[in-house]
């Protein structure tokens, strides 16, 4: 079937519209084909092993004192061959290369492919050249679509990763579309693009902070340049969970440390990973995290490290025992296994210097608790993170443990939990965040504001005053919720704060329709709010009836798109 697939498939060149003649491939993988890629690894892993075999012959140098047997980086089509700069080594590859072109057809394309010498003098490139007569490059050079070096990348190297998020922004677009349909484009195309950079990548905090810059110009003008003003509310404020107060958009900074976590959660659970050799840089913050929330259980001690690994009653003997831990070189603490370390009681070899009062105390208990340990040779070690209940990382856990102890946004529910169009939710969360340009805020900034509360004439127009406290929005509120039976839940004079009242009321009623009435809420507050703005940009007359008509038009519409808690009220509605 697989030599079927191969020899039929064929190509027809389009000219000027008009398909040619059939060519037939007879040979080589279809593009788009979902078999290409298996048969691909197929036929590549001959290469492999070829090379492999090769290597554990002796047939090609060791490519440095670390034990590193692995000398191919496949990734469809893209191959990375590593070698010593030896003509023995080159003749070989050169030989194979060509051996495994003749027997498959995949034959090098030595014109397409390129050599990068790390650190070869130029005698040494000569010898290279007389073998692979490619074109000789220099780091950083672009693998699978990261910048690779072999040195910390430069500013202009990591610039391009900018540039990249930065042409995603459809500046046509960014008018047609409301704030909160430019936050789930920040989200969805802004952010999520990076996630494959940052994984691979230690992005450093500059460029981080450049691409915030451009996520938050867009959110807040849909442009690529905004000053202060544009923004209502702080970039770290905004890249918070919706629980926090923020909208779900992530932070990147947490975020890049987070995707780094996952790296040391499969150094330890996966050693046998080829790149479990190579120190992958990764930030303190991740590492701390990392040491915080992995707890090992030991089984025969091979993949538990002795000194800092929380093995003992998921505690780390670095806890435990500070003044004795000072004492340990860093080179041991980072090698000592528990296995190590419980052989003829080898740990003791690791304590170097004098002994204080406290050390030999914490020695003394230290001993005691080791002594308990009885190691399995058959059992493997486990490793869980404590973040999820199944024990196993994720990405997602992670990002959420930095913001542990962050204090809970109260409205969280009320605004995100009721079913509303996007853009009436916006601005509720602009309302907790009392960032509506009212006249208090308006007059705070120094800008033209009306002097009283447009809708009353009487008292200071303040976020909270305009929609529970004026006498308007009481008995706005008060002439719909009898619609639905709720006038109880009207708020009175004495309720000064709009969220306190609303979630007071929603408490007040069984769980089945809070849904409905922090709906119904909603589109009540986005009711008074556009009335209150016909009335200072338009020089319309506060009327309570059109504020009515305002949210009795938009219910229908709003239940016509799937409003169910609202449909639900409706139903249930009560005669007046
Ligand atoms: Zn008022």
């Amino acid at each position: 079937m697989i030599s079927g697939l191969l020899a039929s498939s064929s190509t027809r060149v389009l000219l000027n519209g008009i398909p040619g003649e059939t060519l037939f491939h007879r040979r080589g993988l279809r593009q788009g084909d979902p078999l290409s890629p298996m048969l691909f690894i197929l036929v590549m892993d001959v290469f492999n092993s070829i090379v492999k075999k090769a290597n554990d012959e002796g047939l090609l140098q060791p490519l440095a004192a670390r034990n590193i047997h692995h000398r191919v980086s496949l990734y469809a089509d893209d191959v990375v061959l590593f070698l010593r700069p030896v003509a023995t080594d080159l003749h070989l590859v050169e030989d194979i290369l060509r051996l495994f072109g003749s027997a498959t057809g995949l034959k090098t394309n030595i014109q397409k492919s390129s050599v990068l010498p790390i650190h070869c003098s130029e005698d040494v490139l000569l010898v290279v050249q007389a073998h692979l007569p490619c074109e000789i490059q220099n780091f950083p050079c672009k693998y699978l679509g990261l910048p690779l070096s072999i040195k910390k990348l430069a500013r202009s190297q990591l610039q391009p990763i900018i540039d990249r998020v930065a042409d995603q922004l459809p500046g046509w677009k960014a008018d047609l579309l409301n704030r909160a349909g430019r936050a789930i484009l920040v989200q969805h195309v802004l952010t999520a693009m990076l996630i494959y950079v940052a994984s691979a990548l230690d992005l450093p905090l500059w460029c981080l902070k450049a691409i915030d810059k451009i996520r938050r110009n867009f959110l807040w003008r849909g442009r690529k340049e905004a000053n202060g003003g544009h923004c209502l509310i702080a970039c770290p404020k905004v890249a918070r969970p919706k629980e926090l107060g923020g909208l779900g958009i992530l932070d990147l900074q947490r975020f890049s440390w987070a995707l780094r976590v996952c790296w040391l959660w499969l150094g330890k659970t996966e050693p046998e990973r080829l790149w479990s050799a190579f120190p992958i840089p990764v930030h303190n913050c991740a590492k701390s995290l990392f040491a915080a929330a992995v707890h090992s259980e030991v089984g025969n001690g091979a993949n538990t490290k002795f000194w800092t690994d929380r093995w003992l009653d998921e505690c780390s003997i670095e806890m435990l025992a500070p003044n004795l831990f000072a004492c340990v070189s860093r080179r041991r603490v980072n090698k000592r296994t528990v296995q190590e370390a419980l052989t003829n009681d080898k740990w003791l070899e690791d304590i170097q210097g004098h002994y204080s009062v406290a050390v030999l105390s914490e020695y003394l208990d230290i001993w005691a608790l080791v002594q308990e340990v009885v190691l399995q040779s058959d059992v493997e070690d486990t490793h869980k993170w404590r973040f999820e209940a199944s024990g196993q990382f994720s990405t997602k856990s992670a990002y959420e443990a930095f913001f542990n102890g962050s204090v809970f946004f109260q409205p969280c529910k009320l605004i995100w939990g009721s079913w509303a169009p996007r853009k009436c939710k916006f601005f509720l969360w602009l309302v907790a965040h009392n960032r509506c340009w009212t006249a208090d805020r308006l007059a705070r900034r120094g800008l033209p504001h009306p002097k009283h509360c447009p809708l009353c004439e009487q008292e200071d127009e303040t976020i909270n005053h305009l929609l529970s406290a004026c006498v308007f929005a009481r008995q706005f509120w008060n002439e719909w919720f009898s619609g639905f039976g709720l006038q109880e839940l009207t708020p009175q004079a004495d309720n000064v704060d709009f969220y306190t009242w609303w979630q007071q009321s929603s408490d007040r009623l069984h769980t089945s329709l809070q849904q409905g009435f922090n709906t119904l809420v909603v589109l009540g507050t986005w009711s008074i709010w556009k009335t209150r703005n016909d009335v200072v940009f338009n020089g319309a007359a506060p009327r309570i009836n059109r504020a009515l008509l305002l949210a009795r038009e938009e219910a229908e519409f709003w239940m016509l798109a799937g409003a169910k808690g609202l449909s639900a009220m409706v139903a249930t509605r009560l005669p007046n």
